[in-house]
């Protein structure tokens, strides 16, 4: 942890007391709306940041922080209920050397009681709502939400209804007192149904199945639960037993009392193993019929995990590695306008560099006028980038609450960056354009198109060749390529003999191309 000694200036203040605002307000739409306000890997990196500006100024930590707790407090319409066990959040890891991190951390915590070889449980990270279960002598008698992890809502009603939850666990000689814990969660196609009928009847949309599932433990009628067909993954056991020595024990016999215990858990002997189920499920999670938002891994021995016990919010023997998010929140650090061959202006967020989607994203497409007027974008602004799949990166949104102050409002540029002649827009067009046919981005654009392969196929007139010639005033149309000589083509930089024989050789064949 980097701890800074230096006073905090008002700047760092007013930045701290908005991102803490945001992640507040995220943080209330999440667990007590079920009505999200951004993605989850937004919060994540949202959170992060406040985390880090924390530790560096600790004086500036408030009790009532999103960083000092677990979920939020339970709503108002059920009964609040003290858990018997506080219900623990887990601490993120986002890649491999957080991961590598937390193992670090957790050894250095036992120091000389250092176990041998310590084993990993790697289970499936259920992206549901979590739910504590009572049973007195075998007999389900309490439900709860996890609420802030110290108090929750008792929603045992909605818990009865639902049937992968045992109301008796299937044991001949129940002990006392059994405390379970556990994921409910919808699976994928049910969530479509639900949100189908909510369409039909102009209900709003759950926005994903894990708040389609929160929203739907919090029912009042337990009718519209039973409906819903809430499913359920256990995962903890707190049992006192001589028998019980790891949690795959627990596991065992969890399954064994009647509950349905996620399939896909692994018992790993070192962190490579870890890392290789991680990258396994990183793409066979797509086949499954929920969602998983990452991999959880635990500590396995029971009385290693007593000996580390927890954090004031987390379990230290165990840790969630979340899967890389393909929208991130970063910062404008300036706005600059590419010139097309057809001499449309696109405006290009330049951006503090993003991991995103296994690249670094530092520029984002902002598409037109009309984007930049729909975001009302400011230099400084921190915006929500998306990149999926092979898309383009793009600027889905602003955050406008953590806008610093005076920021300067992002304009269409009024001429063209390439040749200064003033820009042009009509009324009927969403495109700003440069209509100078002499502007040297339109001829690079129009001569890379005709030597692309679907045009006259010119192999070796790459865009740096093109750069070279156009800079050079070698070429100022299409025609000027059927002209070039050998002498020409040697004297620029980095163009030998035998390549440039080969360019004027392509040239040639292209004469030969259907006229089409
Ligand atoms: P978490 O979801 O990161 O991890 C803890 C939870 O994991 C547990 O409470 C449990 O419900 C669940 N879990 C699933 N499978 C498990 C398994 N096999 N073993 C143990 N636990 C398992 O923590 P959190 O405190 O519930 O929520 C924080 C997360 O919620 C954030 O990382 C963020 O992604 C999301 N969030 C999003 C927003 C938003 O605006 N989108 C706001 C707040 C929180």
């Amino acid at each position: 942890m980097i701890v800074n000694h230096q006073t905090p200036t008002p700047e760092i203040s007013q930045k701290l007391a908005q991102l803490r605002l945001t992640v507040q307000r995220a943080s209330y739409a999440y667990y007590v709306l079920d009505d999200p306000i951004m993605e989850d890997g937004v919060y994540d990196r949202l959170y992060r940041e406040l985390q880090e500006l924390e530790n560096q100024y600790p004086e500036l930590i408030s009790p009532d922080s999103p960083t000092q707790r677990v979920g939020e407090k339970p709503a108002a319409q059920f009964q609040s209920v003290t858990h018997n066990i506080p219900l623990y959040s887990l601490e993120n890891a986002f890649n491999m050397a957080e991961l590598q991190a937390w193992d670090e951390k957790w050894r250095r915590f036992l120091g000389d009681s250092l176990p041998q070889d310590p084993k990993y449980i790697c289970e499936l990270k259920i992206d549901g709502s979590a739910i504590a279960l009572t049973y007195h002598n075998g007999i389900l008698v309490r439900g709860v939400t996890r609420g802030d992890g110290v108090t929750g809502e008792d929603i045992t009603q909605n818990v009865k209804t639902i049937r992968s939850i045992p109301l008796k666990l299937h044991l001949d000689n129940p002990p006392p007192v059994v405390e379970v814990r556990g994921e409910a969660f919808l699976s994928n196609h049910i969530f479509v149904q639900i949100n189908q009928e909510r369409q039909q009847t102009g209900e709003p949309l759950f926005a994903n199945p894990r708040n389609a599932a929160a929203g739907t433990l919090r029912q009042l009628d337990s009718r519209i639960v039973a409906d819903r067909r809430l499913d359920f993954f256990a995962y903890t056991l707190h049992l006192d037993s001589p028998n019980l020595h790891d949690h795959w024990d627990c596991l065992e016999l969890l399954q064994k009392m009647g509950f349905k215990v996620n399939p896909n858990r692994q018992l790993c002997q070192s962190l490579l193993e870890v890392q290789q189920y991680l990258e396994t499920w990183e793409t066979q999670r797509r086949e499954l019929p929920y969602m998983t938002d990452g991999v959880v891994v635990k500590l396995n021995s029971l009385s290693l995990q007593k000996q580390l016990g927890e954090t004031r919010k987390f379990p230290r023997w165990a840790i969630a590695l979340k899967y890389p998010a393909e929208e991130l929140p970063t910062k404008i650090i300036s706005v600059t306008f590419q010139v097309g061959r057809t001499g449309a202006l696109t405006p290009v967020a330049e951006l503090e560099p993003v991991q995103l989607a296994g690249t670094t994203v530092k520029r984002a497409t902002l598409h037109n006028q009309d984007r930049l007027t729909e975001l009302d974008l400011h230099i400084g602004d921190t915006v929500i980038v998306r990149k999926a799949g092979e898309i383009i990166p793009e600027v889905v949104r602003v955050l406008p609450d953590l806008r610093p102050t005076g920021a300067k409002l992002v304009t269409m540029s009024t001429h063209c960056p390439e040749c200064g002649e003033t820009v042009i827009k009509t009324p009927a067009e969403a495109v700003t354009r440069c209509i100078n046919s002499s502007c040297p981005a339109i001829v690079r654009g129009s001569i890379i198109h005709w030597c692309q392969r679907p045009a006259l196929d010119i192999n070796g007139i790459g865009e740096k060749l093109v750069q070279q010639l156009v800079d050079a005033q070698l070429v100022r149309s299409v025609a000027d390529l059927y002209h070039l000589n050998m002498d020409q083509l040697v004297a620029l930089e980095r163009q030998g003999q035998k390549s440039a024989q080969k360019i004027l050789e392509a040239i040639a064949a292209s004469k030969k191309q259907p006229w089409h």
